[in-house]
């Protein structure tokens, strides 16, 4: 097999996509340069540039093994382990502690990746600092990504992760769109369940069904140069975080649609991909929404309003159709402005498979994934065609929405079944089954069973 081409030609290669080729030919040029072997277990795919979290870690490649042959993978199998003499307390549930999102478990991971050899022995840890030169890329240029994960104590008494391969394969999508290296997301896996099987008996005791620890992969380029080029040293570490657990908001969340003057994300830009960048900017029009009374954003795109996420969630509406069709709708992920959520993508597949169809006392509805617009919301408000809404991701898991603010005017978004609407409520407590085994101890292939260190 021929080595692949690194320098972008005007012509691609047939076989990319000639919309996204140089893009997907950096990407597989990432990979190639910095951990090969996600490629040699790939399997081919028609499309190079990974649109979706599951078809990433699917990047085909022409590339000859013996290209960087000598760097060394992630490997969890080499794992060093040093366990902390100085145990931290665990919050009591209520706390100060608990509620200030300060307090991290006793241990953490990290693995160091440098240019000439690849990725190091990850090394589990006391938790503690990290120690950076001032001209780390990361501090200047944002060479960060990160994932967000939760550790579910079931009310079964298991430890479990929800579909974390999805997470593993979106952050290596991340890491690629900022030329951070790559991994086999298998990897990323092990270290995540072993961080969670070591502080996981401790910090989330069997007392505390429901309650979850969340989870932070992230990675760093820490080159101590000021010079801008792709990263020559990288950091990836994990840690476990107390939250206090959810509560119900009452009235739901109020959503602030975005000022004509600001977005989120752009075609060819990186809204599909979580990397810092996303988040930093985005803070000034959350603190406008805090001050009105608004708890979150909703991001629009464009002239036309296209309605993209909620906050850092992804946004779904109930309504009827003009011509009086139920349907279930979200954003679609074609031209990448919209993060491909976890959550977003089950709360799709249990709709498909168990509301489509029709539920208990609810009527069939149709599930639908396209670009709409705010008009056409707010038209359906007026009609009072409006169901019910919801925004959808790990943080803030499934959050009923009880008012739009769009250009001057309110929508009150109704709540039919109380604190949320019938369908919310329905994809809430599927996907409360599969995380926490509640509802009769639901057994999920998505529920990912941690077996505990002690
Ligand atoms: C993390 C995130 C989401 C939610 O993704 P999940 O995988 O469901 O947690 C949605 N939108 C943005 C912008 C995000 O950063």
């Amino acid at each position: 097999m021929a080595p692949i081409a690194i320098t972008p030609t005007a012509t691609p290669p047939p076989e990319l996509d000639t919309t996204t080729g140089l893009t997907a030919n950096g990407i597989e040029h990432n990979v190639v340069k910095t951990a090969p072997s996600v490629l040699k277990t790939s399997q081919p795919s028609s499309s190079p540039l990974a649109a979706t979290i599951t078809e990433v870690s699917r990047i085909p490649s022409k590339a000859s093994n013996d290209t960087a042959a000598s760097l060394a993978e992630l490997d969890a199998s080499l794992l060093e382990t040093t366990l902390t003499t100085t145990p931290r307390q665990v919050p009591a549930i209520g706390s100060p502690e608990m509620a200030s999102q300060k307090v991290c478990t006793d241990h953490m991971i990290q693995a160091k990746w440098t240019v000439e050899s690849g990725w190091h022995a990850p090394s589990l840890q006391p938790f503690g600092p990290l120690s950076l030169s001032p001209t780390a890329s990361c501090l200047h240029y944002a060479t960060e990504c990160f994932e967000g994960m939760k550790l579910y104590r079931g009310f079964d008494g298991k430890l479990r992760l929800f579909r974390p391969q999805l997470n593993c394969n979106r952050m290596l999508m991340s890491t690629n769109r900022i030329a951070l290296p790559a991994f086999a997301p298998e990897e990323l896996l092990k270290l995540v369940v072993k961080l969670c099987a070591t502080d996981g008996a401790k910090w989330l005791p069997k007392d505390r069904p429901g309650h979850f620890l969340y989870i932070r992969p992230t990675m760093i380029a820490t080159d101590a140069a000021l010079g801008v080029e792709r990263p020559k040293e990288a950091l990836l570490f994990i840690l476990l975080t107390c939250f206090a657990p959810m509560g119900n908001m009452s009235g739901g969340i109020k959503l602030l649609a975005s000022q004509d003057d600001m977005c989120r994300a752009w075609p060819g830009g990186f809204g599909y991909a979580k990397v810092g960048a996303n988040y930093g900017p985005s803070l000034v029009a959350q603190g406008e929404a805090r001050a009105m009374g608004y708890h979150q954003i909703l991001w629009l795109f464009g002239e036309d309003c296209i309605v993209t996420e909620a906050g850092a969630s992804n946004f779904f509406l109930v309504w009827k159709t003009p011509e009086g069709k139920l349907q279930l709708i979200t954003a679609d992920l074609n031209e990448r402005i919209v993060l491909d959520g976890v959550t977003r993508r089950s709360v799709l597949e249990l709709a498909r498979s168990r509301l489509a169809p029709g539920h208990e006392d609810l009527e069939p509805i149709e599930i639908v994934e396209r670009k709409f617009s705010m008009f056409e919301v707010e038209k359906a408000a007026q009609e009072g065609r409006i169901v019910e809404a919801f925004a959808s991701g790990t943080a803030w898991f499934i959050a009923p929405i009880g008012q739009i603010h769009f250009r001057g005017k309110d929508f009150t978004i109704p709540q039919e079944a109380g604190e949320s609407g019938k369908y919310t409520k329905a994809i809430k407590s599927f996907l409360k089954g599969i995380m926490w085994g509640e509802d009769g101890l639901e057994q999920h292939e998505w529920g990912y069973v941690v077996e505990e260190s002690s």
